[in-house]
């Protein structure tokens, strides 16, 4: 029996579905059992070029829309999400393996705010009129033209929403390629945006590996690309937007500090430190994976971090009492176990977790290490997993230096009772998205993106429209011009 994850195609080209069965074999394992659950084929020349010249053909009438009314069609999708949010979140929790209990709250609800967002600000994107004397100086923002998506595997749903829905309202056409992982969910955020009355060809899905990526970025009819992956492909895809001049947007990888001051209060810091290490199992961009703990609260924070995730539930992700599901493949629990022996050998502390759990599926123990070093392994890399570095700091000076000292600069974090110190500390911090008191909150309002390796551009927020339209500016002369013969 067809299992009902199963899509009714592989990809979503020009408002319908459409299956190519020669392109190479994808199967979509479910982490929590290890089954096949779907399949679905990479796409073929043949269907890259079918999605490419549909979204350009479509693009140019879509831009002489209103904004008003490309609005109301995001909007009118943000409502079908919201609907379908139960639906959606047990496809997500299929395609990704997060629990039920997060992707309710987290994955299409936050795709249908951002195509909310982008629908109620897309009839207000103007330009400038600047006086130049009797002359003048007018802008106008246009749209970019055709721009490709392409998706990491931790948001497959949000992801496609976060690229799709400020492309779209600013008059763009989109091309999106999820993660060969999750290929699922997006093929949902088309089809809602079509029933919404978005014209065909303007939001098109093709699956496939990095080459599907890859043809879509070096394409000349190209001219925007917008990334959510590591930084090794950030890189590749950078390297290649960058022979055509096409415009970019890169959310890459991190490895954040949150940092806990002594006159934190520790329940909200062990809070802050689960929230950004164990949510979605560790699969999380953003994480504050170097946790400093100044010496005057370490041993009460871990013994109620060790307290409090010994309270995790790990389970059926589709029970929605389990608050802990698997790492997405095989694969990925692998290279997590990997970093968590390399921290055992190392001479990082164990405090809880540190193995595979004795369940099926690829779970692995949310797993904390104290007395972690700064160049110790598991302080420098992205383990992408649920593993929590707790490392020591006596002063302010020190851990500022100590937190910046690494090649990434997605996020940072900050508990403490002294307001001057979170805003002083939180000044000097390389991080482009930051938090006080809390961690990991992404509302669409708010940009988010990073500094130093992990990235270019923002997301969200008004940010984001600069990043999908550019300005045309228009002298106008009242007067004869003046020549020099
Ligand atoms: P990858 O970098 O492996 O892949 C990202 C996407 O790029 C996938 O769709 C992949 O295809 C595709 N791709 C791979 N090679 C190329 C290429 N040469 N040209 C074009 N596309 C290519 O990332 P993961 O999927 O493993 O996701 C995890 C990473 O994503 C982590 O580093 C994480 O930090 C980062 N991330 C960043 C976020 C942010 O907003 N800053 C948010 C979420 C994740 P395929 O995998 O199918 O081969």
């Amino acid at each position: 029996m067809t299992h009902p994850a199963q899509p009714k195609a592989s990809h979503f080209i020009n408002g319908a579905y459409v299956e190519d069965t020669a392109g190479t074999p994808i199967p979509v394992i479910y982490a929590a059992t290890g089954e096949q659950i779907a399949t679905v084929y990479a796409a073929t020349p043949a269907i890259v070029e079918q999605a490419l010249s549909t979204a350009k053909a479509a693009q140019k009438a879509w831009a002489k829309m209103t904004g008003t009314e490309r609005g109301r069609i995001l909007r009118r999708a943000a409502d079908i999400m919201r609907e379908r949010n139960h639906e959606l979140s047990v496809l997500e929790t299929y395609d990704t393996g997060k629990p039920l209990q997060e992707t309710l709250v987290a994955d299409a609800t936050s795709g249908a705010d951002a195509l909310e967002y982008f629908g109620g600000l897309a009839g207000s994107l103007t330009g400038e009129h600047i006086p130049m004397g009797e002359d003048w100086v007018y802008t106008v923002r246009e749209a970019l033209g055709l721009c490709v998506g392409i998706g990491a595997w931790n948001y497959p749903t949000q992801i496609a929403c976060w690229k799709g829905a400020p492309a779209l309202a600013c008059g763009n056409s989109m091309v999106f390629k999820p993660s060969e992982t999750t290929p699922l969910c997006a093929l949902k955020v088309a089809e809602i945006l079509h029933e919404a009355g978005l014209p065909a060809g303007l939001y098109n899905v093709i699956q496939g590996m990095g080459e599907v990526g890859a043809a879509l970025v070096t394409d000349p009819r190209v001219d925007k690309v917008s990334l959510t992956g590591s930084v090794p492909t950030g890189k590749k895809v950078y390297a290649a937007a960058a022979a055509g001049m096409k415009h970019v947007t890169m959310e890459l990888g991190g490895k954040s500090p949150l940092i806990i001051f002594d006159d934190a209060d520790v329940e909200n810091a062990v809070g802050g430190a689960i929230n950004g290490n164990f949510y979605s199992s560790g699969q999380v961009c953003s994480n504050g994976t170097r946790v400093f703990v100044q010496k005057g609260i370490k041993e009460k924070f871990l013994a109620r971090l060790a307290e409090r995730t010994g309270a995790a539930v790990l389970g059926d992700p589709q029970d929605e009492a389990t608050s802990f599901g698997p790492m997405v493949t095989e694969n990925q629990m692998n290279i997590v176990l990997g970093y968590i022996e390399k921290g055992k050998e190392e001479g990082a502390r164990l405090i809880c977790g540190g193995k595979r759990a004795d369940m099926p599926g690829f779970f692995v123990e949310p797993t904390v290490f104290a007395d972690v070093t700064d160049d110790m392994t598991i302080a420098r890399e992205e383990i992408f997993g649920p593993v929590m570095s707790v490392l020591d700091f006596d002063t302010e000076e020190e851990v500022i230096a100590r937190a910046n000292d690494t090649e990434f600069g997605l996020s940072a974090g900050v508990f403490t009772n002294d307001f001057s110190r979170a805003h002083r500390v939180i000044g000097q911090l390389e991080a482009g998205s930051c938090f006080i008191n809390s961690y990991n909150d992404a509302p669409v309002e708010a940009p988010f993106g990073g500094v130093k390796a992990s990235g270019v551009g923002r997301e969200n927020s008004k940010e984001a429209i600069k990043h999908f339209s550019q300005v045309k500016s228009v002298y106008v002369r009242m007067g004869d011009v003046e020549a020099a013969f």
